[in-house]
C-alpha cells in the first residue's frame, strides 16, 4: 500500500504542482483549508502532511496546534510549506513543532520527495 500524504494548500497552482509531483508515488488527499483538512484527517489519518503556512481562516501553525491536540493526529509528521522564505525560518518552524520545512516555489522535486521519505522512515522506525 502506498503511503498516504495529505496536502493542505489554498493556492490552486501550488496544489496542482504538488499533485503532479507526488500522485504517482503516494496516496494523495488535498484540502484547500484547515477546517476541511482537520475533519478529513480525523476520519483517515495520513502518514505525512504538507501544510501551507499561509491559509485563509485558520493558518498553518493553528492547524498544526490542533492536530497535536487530536490523539489520532498528534504524532503525524508535518512539513511546513512557506512562500515567504526568510533567514531563520527553518529554525522558527521547527521550534513551532513542524517536523520539516520546504520553501515555495517548489523547484526541487527530489528535495520534496526526500523530505517526505525521511519522515516516513522515521515514522515506521518509531512503531517498529
Ligand atoms: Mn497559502
Amino acid at each position: 500500500m502506498r503511503p498516504r500524504v495529505t496536502v493542505i494548500e489554498d493556492n490552486p497552482d501550488n496544489r496542482l504542482l504538488v499533485e503532479v509531483l507526488l500522485e504517482n508515488t503516494y496516496e494523495l488527499t488535498l484540502f484547500e483549508n484547515g477546517k476541511a483538512a482537520l475533519e478529513g484527517m480525523a476520519e483517515a489519518a495520513p502518514d505525512v502532511v504538507l501544510l501551507d503556512i499561509s491559509l485563509p481562516g485558520m493558518d498553518g501553525p493553528e492547524v498544526l496546534t490542533r492536530m497535536r491536540q487530536m490523539p489520532e493526529l498528534a504524532a503525524v509528521p508535518v512539513v511546513a510549506l512557506t512562500a515567504h522564505a526568510m533567514a531563520g525560518d527553518r529554525e522558527r518552524y521547527l521550534e513551532m513543532g513542524f517536523d520539516a520545512y520546504v520553501s515555495k516555489p517548489i523547484t526541487d522535486e527530489k528535495r520534496l520527495l526526500s523530505t517526505i521519505e525521511d519522515l516516513l522512515r522515521r515514522g515506521s522506525s518509531a512503531t517498529a
